[in-house]
């Protein structure tokens, strides 16, 4: 029987697992897929506190090690379910289960997909989810990013000093993201702005061909692109793994700062719970808030010093 379970090995479950450990707790981090989350696709990041510019690679590291060498156990199994036994919980993986006091759910957030026919197929072959992973095989090639927030930006800023030429194709006429990343798209020569205007076809039998595109008037382009970047936010995923949680209507578990959610000793952190800023340190801090609550839960305090 384990104190705590962390479900997910992003810097919100890693910082729950530091957290946990130093208060003594039996603990067990289950990640589906590699530790670091998010930040592993993030090539530099320059807004982590005290670390002025990281890669994402090095920073997940740090969080790993740290957890780990408290004696955190971590294991890369992906949980099916969590079943809520009131005292006791059960975390399902599709190896194991495992029993626990109290789960803390950080599995933060995944790619949203356009929803278009040969998506799925062309994935690998000319679709993308992430310019740092795979930019680099689009070298002197013509590329299109689809989005119009600050990843969708970050992505063609980064591509545009590899490929030879760029459409960004965003549905609306004014972009989400930062206006100091637009300003320097805009001094580059390679990249084209393609506003009003959404990606409706992706075309092409083993690799990507072409795109479909079409304004909002109804007009259609066809572009030829050797590569397609979709970067139009991410959505939680956590709802089928414990559906009797609430959720907030985009589908993250409704729980506020306290990081608790409707149900006595499961608790999240980080991404996949409703909050206004979802950043690493906001996730790092949620890390601590959960485990400082499944702690005092355990302990036999849920409510004290909520
Ligand atoms: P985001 O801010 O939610 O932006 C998503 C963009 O995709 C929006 O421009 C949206 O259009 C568009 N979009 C959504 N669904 C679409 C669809 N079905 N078809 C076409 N376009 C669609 O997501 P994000 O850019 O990933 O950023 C997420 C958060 O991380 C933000 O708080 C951001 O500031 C922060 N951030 C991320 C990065 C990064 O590298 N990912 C970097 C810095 C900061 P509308 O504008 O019309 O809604």
């Amino acid at each position: 029987m384990y104190d705590i379970i962390i479900v997910g090995a992003g810097p919100a479950g890693l910082t729950a697992a530091i957290y946990a450990r130093r208060a003594s707790k039996k603990t067990l981090v289950l990640e589906a897929t590699t530790y670091g989350g998010q930040i592993i696709n993030t090539l530099d990041i320059e807004n982590y506190p005290a670390e002025e510019k990281i890669t994402g690679v090095e920073l997940a590291k740090k969080f790993y090690n740290q957890a780990k060498n408290l004696g955190a156990e971590i294991e890369f199994e992906k949980v099916v379910e969590i079943v809520d036994n009131g005292a006791t919980k059960i975390v399902k993986t599709e190896d194991d289960e495992y029993e626990a006091k109290a789960v803390i759910i950080a599995t933060g957030t995944e790619v949203r997909k356009l929803g278009l026919e040969n998506e799925e197929k062309l994935t690998g072959r000319g679709v993308s989810y992430c310019a740092t992973c795979d930019g680099a095989f689009y070298k002197g090639k013509t590329v299109a990013v689809a989005g119009g927030g600050s990843g969708a930006l970050y992505e063609a800023s980064y591509l545009s000093n590899i490929v030879e030429k760029l459409y960004l194709i965003h549905r609306r006429d004014e972009f989400r993201g930062e206006d100091a990343l637009v300003r320097e798209l805009e001094e580059k020569g390679n990249v084209e702005f393609v506003l009003g205007a959404n990606v409706t076809g992706i075309i092409g039998d083993d690799r990507l061909e072409k795109i479909e595109v079409t304004k909002n008037d109804g007009e259609k382009l066809e572009l030829l692109v050797d590569g397609l970047f979709v970067a139009i936010g991410r959505e939680p995923k956590n709802k089928e793994i414990a559906p009797f949680l609430n959720f907030d209507d985009a589908g993250y578990i409704d729980a506020g700062e306290d990081c608790k959610t409707n149900v006595e000793g499961i608790f999240v952190a980080g991404d996949n719970r409703t909050k206004s800023t979802r950043q690493i340190v906001t996730a790092t801090a949620d890390g601590a808030i959960a485990a400082s609550a499944a702690v005092r839960f355990v302990n036999g305090g849920y409510y004290a010093n909520a």
